[in-house]
């Protein structure tokens, strides 16, 4: 302790104010806590500033500036369509900002401390927060710790104003007319896709056999059609060897196919994964346990090993998922306030949103079986729905993975305009144990795509009314 360092005592504290830590502590102050929230950098985390949201501007000023082009089967012409990436840039940062003081006002409404600075871990009940210039020491109650995630770096391709990770890549200031893309998981994907929608030439490398490697190959393939339509150029199996930094670009060199290739770009992004916020926090001096990955070990509340600790989030085993963290926040919180909330991992949606989007909930068809479930997958094209046809994207389907013997919904996936909302409606099923004659019989509107969703379910019963059987 330095002088002067008198410790203040806490009831909860929540570290890392994401998806999972702002989550956390609202839930906590819902039950009666008196909760701190510690962030070193800004309110919101990675997936508020950084991620899902801005992101999701950037793809959907892609999309605009993509349908701004006209569509020749519609006969709809434009003629000199321009992008100010500036303004797209200055409106991405809106959303972004609009969010993050929103999600402050939230934290400020339901009474939680907001503190700047680092945590370290002293003792299982004590923390330093350390600023630039000052260094706080606090005990507390219960800590739930939401620290988060980085990009990992390769050794040979440190990040630069041209070897970009995702936030840089998101923030930068002009469109490229070439991109190279290393790691085609969702990341790289839905990145490549926007700026190959504002017309950059992409390039996207992929080390192993296919694109989007949690997801089925007829969903990746519809995706990967879609951005070759657009220009871009990807390569499977070709491991990324290094970079060379010229006056206005990169030279990126890789090996495919046993053959040393090169490829130029004005910039290069690196998205190879990430990795959790865990070695500089301190966990040791607590004794927590972690798994080789240095992902930390929770048991079904979060709780760490040391019993007044929880962990959530992308520091913990499982899908690194922004709805994920927020889960297990609530989980967590309600934990420490003596309910008996568990985790349930059964109906945890991931989406891509790449052209078209990609969404899936529960069981593939051949985790289920895996899992020792005998089940059926039926399957529902877009092609077959009238608003999908309406909308000219018909390109798609919904996969409904039932329990033979009773309809069960175990999973679904969904390829498809709209997949990303379409995805709910499953989740929600598997949730309340629903079967595939559940969502047949529910009435949905017409001309809607969720209409698909009700006749994967007639598939699945040997009724559908718009394909034949
Ligand atoms: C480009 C991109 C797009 C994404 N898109 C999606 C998407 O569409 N959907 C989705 O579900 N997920 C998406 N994700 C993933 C999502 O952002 C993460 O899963 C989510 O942010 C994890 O939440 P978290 O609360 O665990 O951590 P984070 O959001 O990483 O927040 C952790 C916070 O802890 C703070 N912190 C770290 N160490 C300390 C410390 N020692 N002291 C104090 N504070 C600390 C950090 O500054 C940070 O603010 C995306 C990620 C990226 C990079």
């Amino acid at each position: 302790m330095v002088v002067g360092d008198f410790p203040i005592e806490l009831d909860t504290l929540v570290v890392g104010s994401g998806p999972g830590g702002y989550v956390a502590a609202i839930r906590a102050a819902q039950t009666g806590q008196k909760v701190t929230i510690v962030e070193k950098g800004a309110i919101g985390g990675v997936c508020l500033n950084v991620g899902c949201i801005p992101s999701k501007a950037l793809i959907e000023a892609g999309h605009r500036a993509e349908h701004a082009q006209g569509d020749d089967e519609l006969g709809i012409k434009t003629e000199n369509v321009s992008v100010d990436f500036s303004k797209v840039q200055e409106w991405k940062g809106s959303v972004v900002n609009k969010l993050t003081s929103g999600v402050e006002g939230l934290l400020k409404g339901n009474k939680v401390d907001i503190v700047g600075g680092e945590v370290y871990f002293v003792d299982k009940n004590t923390v330093k927060v350390m600023d630039e210039k000052n260094s706080q020491t606090y005990t507390f109650k219960n800590c739930i710790i939401a620290t988060g995630s980085h990009p990992i770096e390769l050794p040979t391709f440190k990040y630069s104003d041209r070897v970009l990770d995702s936030t840089g890549a998101l923030n930068l200031k002009e469109v490229p007319k070439k991109l190279v893309v290393i790691g085609g998981g969702y990341v790289g994907t839905e990145l490549g896709s926007a700026y190959a929608n504002f017309g950059t030439e992409v390039t996207i490398l992929e080390g192993l056999k296919d694109i989007l490697g949690g997801f089925e190959k007829q969903m990746s393939a519809l995706v990967k059609k879609k951005l070759k339509s657009k220009g871009a150029t990807i390569v499977t199996e070709a491991m990324a060897q290094g970079v060379e930094e010229t006056k206005d670009g990169v030279k990126v060199t890789y090996e495919a196919k046993g053959k040393k290739e090169t490829v130029e770009a004005d910039y290069v992004l690196v998205t190879v994964g990430r990795k959790p916020n865990t070695d500089e926090l301190g966990l040791e001096q607590v004794g927590i346990e972690m798994d080789d990955k240095g992902l930390v070990k929770i048991d079904e509340q979060c709780r760490t090993n040391v019993d007044n600790i929880f962990a959530i989030g992308d520091i913990v085993d499982g899908p690194p998922l922004a709805h994920k963290a927020s889960y297990e926040g609530k989980i967590a919180a309600e934990a420490i306030a003596g309910e008996n909330a568990v985790i349930d991992y059964n109906a945890i949606p991931a989406v891509v949103f790449s052209d078209p989007e990609l969404a899936t909930v529960g069981y593939s068809e051949e985790g289920a079986k895996e899992a020792g479930y005998d089940v059926k997958a039926s399957k529902f094209p877009f092609a077959a729905n009238g608003r999908a046809l309406s909308l000219n994207a018909s390109d798609g389907f919904m996969k409904l993975i039932t329990r033979k013997e009773d309809g069960l919904i175990v999973g679904a996936q969904i390829a498809g305009p709209n997949a990303s909302d379409m995805i709910s409606e499953l989740g929600l099923a598997i949730e309340a144990g629903m079967t595939a004659e559940d969502l047949a019989l529910t009435i949905h509107a017409h001309p809607t795509l969720g209409e698909i969703t009700m006749e994967a379910a007639e598939v699945a019963m040997g009724t559908p009314i718009h394909i034949v059987k």
